[in-house]
């Protein structure tokens, strides 16, 4: 039998001769990108010229001749033209849906006058119900290059803003958060008037007439916050349904226009978490999602385990982390929590805001439940205490040894807690842009000495055998990989002094904390973070080679495409649907 069958083998072969139909050893792929500078942050293969994708995974990676027998007639072929395309950016750590409503809010940081804010009002009433609130954020007066005519304080009256507004209360948030700028309409729906007294820690700024000017300072705020929410509240569902889904679609596209697509959220709920996943079922997420629980620990006991969803809905959607509480504040308000007490303010070592015991209820939870916990802890007494936290919950499970439970953040880290870092598969989740937009103040906050042996030792880190994370906090900081790589292999300063220089990452090292990096701290490094055959084609696109452009190039380097699942997204600034 064996000897008749291979006969009629052979003689098929020799009848069908060179045209012989043999099946391709590959599938003809669905894309093939081509002629590029392909970073696939792999080990063994670090460079290569073209990828094959069929459906939302990568087929192959290769020269491009490798690649060239994947093209079939229905294939559509990018030419990259020697671009530079790299595993998708993958931010490790922000808050989606409040980036997204940051987005749906005015943005005042820009502005140079308080006349542009009061035409951005204008322009806003123009597509606003009457009795909607106009809100916005990040004014400054020191940006404003003209001044009003009449000034108290160094800020403007309110009435060329209330003569654009006359239906809609707004309130205009100052950048520390430390004041809002409201209208009339506001004033009047609180009822705030001529002799109207401050609460207690508050200022309602006054003219020389006794007029309210609009500037409200510190708690005379409250009572403005509070008509807001209170009106947002008593809106129907289905408008804040409404709203909801748009911030998940802006936050989403404007990921999309920075290379990123995968973000990780630190602090949902779960009626976030119930509406995203019914995006998710309509396949109407912009980017991929890994989400991590913000609630009490007493409200999560029992639907811990209903929740927990491991790449839901073809990989976008990922709920398996409790975080972020805040165990500390931040350094800049001097709460970060210290060993020792603070350079310049020598009564304080910073804040602990979170309780310890709420900490450690969540980490029952997190353990209990096989869910990542991801808390705060930017001071090194707060970095040590979560350490603490950990180490006795996992000595209760010797068995649980891969947990990946990280410490977001992790700004000052005494060098002794490095090692038990290690040793307790620990991941600091540090923010590169960080080192640069604190850079100039945390030498005043820490002394030089504890700053050099302390602060944003990230390469430290990293050099121990942690892994290497990366991201911008969004809406803390901009959502912005190419910024929070260009601190990362610079610690280059605003006023062009640098922060911890010894503390650079590698060019290599950066670009692999914002793909594989942040891939391994959420468990996904089998799909993402790399170029490699088998893993979801999430693949961004840039002008140019950031392993090789000089230092002071790499802020010119331009998204030019975004590649989710196969599919192309973003291209030459337009959001494709
Ligand atoms: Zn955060």
């Amino acid at each position: 039998m064996r000897i008749a069958s291979l006969t009629i083998a052979i003689i098929a072969l020799a009848g069908c001769g060179r045209d012989v139909e043999t099946p391709p050893a590959h599938p003809i792929a669905d894309m093939v990108i081509q002629n590029g500078n392909i970073v696939t942050v792999e080990d063994a293969a670090p460079r290569a010229e073209a990828v094959a994708i069929t459906g939302d995974r990568i087929t192959a990676v290769g020269s491009r001749a490798e690649i060239l027998p994947y093209i079939g007639d229905n294939t559509e072929v990018i030419d990259l033209g020697g671009m530079t395309a790299i595993p998708g950016f993958i931010e490790g750590h922000g808050h989606y849906t409040s980036f997204g409503g940051s987005l749906l809010i005015l943005d005042f940081r820009y502005a140079k006058s308080f006349a542009e804010i009061v035409a951005m009002v204008e322009a806003a009433v123009a597509e606003t119900e009457p009795g909607e609130w106009i809100i916005g954020r990040g004014w400054h007066q020191d940006k404003w290059e003209v001044k009003e005519d009449v000034l108290v304080e160094g800020l403007p009256l309110h009435d060329s803003l209330s003569a654009v507004t006359p239906d809609n209360p707004a309130m205009l948030i100052h950048t520390s958060g430390h004041g809002v700028f409201v209208n009339q309409k506001a004033m009047t729906l609180v009822e705030l008037g001529d002799d109207t007294e401050p609460p207690e820690g508050g200022e309602i700024v006054r003219d020389e007439n006794g007029r309210a000017t609009g500037m409200m300072r510190e708690s005379a705020q409250d009572v403005f916050r509070q008509a807001f929410s209170g009106h947002q509240g008593r809106r129907p569902a289905g408008v804040a349904e409404e709203e909801m889904r748009r911030m998940v679609t802006l936050a989403g596209e404007e990921s999309l226009r920075h290379g990123i697509t995968s973000f990780q959220d630190l602090g949902t709920s779960f009626a976030e978490v119930d509406l995203i996943r019914k995006m998710a079922d309509e396949g109407k997420l912009p980017v991929r999602l890994w989400m991590a629980f913000e609630e009490q620990a007493a409200d999560m006991e029992d639907r811990l385990a209903d929740y927990r969803m491991i790449g839901y809905g073809n990989h976008f959607l990922t709920v398996r982390a409790i975080g972020e509480k805040v165990l500390d504040g931040a350094l800049g308000t001097h709460g970060g929590w210290l060993l020792e007490p603070y350079a310049d303010l020598p009564r304080s070592s910073g804040l602990n805001v979170v309780p310890i015991e709420e900490i450690e209820a969540s980490a029952r939870l997190a353990i209990e439940h096989d869910y990542q916990l991801a808390i705060q802890g930017i001071g090194d007494r707060a970095y040590r205490e979560l350490l603490d936290i950990y180490a006795a919950e996992f000595a209760k499970y010797p068995e649980k040894t891969d947990l990946r439970w990280r410490i977001e953040h992790a700004q000052v880290i005494h060098p002794d807690d490095i090692d038990r870092t290690v040793a307790l598969g620990v991941i600091p989740a540090v923010q590169g842009i960080f080192a640069c937009s604190d850079g100039p103040w945390v030498v005043d906050r820490l002394g030089p000495e504890r700053t050099k042996e302390r602060g944003y030792i990230f390469n430290t880190l990293a050099e121990a055998g942690l892994v290497p994370t990366n991201g911008t906090d969004p809406p803390v900081d901009e959502i912005d990989p190419i910024g929070s790589f260009y601190c990362s292999v610079t610690r280059i300063l605003p006023d062009g002094t640098r922060f911890q220089p010894q503390e650079t990452y590698s060019r290599e090292r950066a670009i692999y904390s914002y793909t594989m990096g942040n891939a391994i701290a959420a468990f996904e490094e089998d799909i993402k973070g790399s170029l490699t055959p088998g893993k979801l084609a999430d693949i961004t696109v840039l002008s140019q080679d950031l392993l090789t452009v000089p230092d002071d190039e790499i802020m010119n380097t331009e998204i030019v495409m975004t590649i989710v699942g196969g599919k192309v997204r973003y291209r030459n600034g337009e959001i494709i649907q």
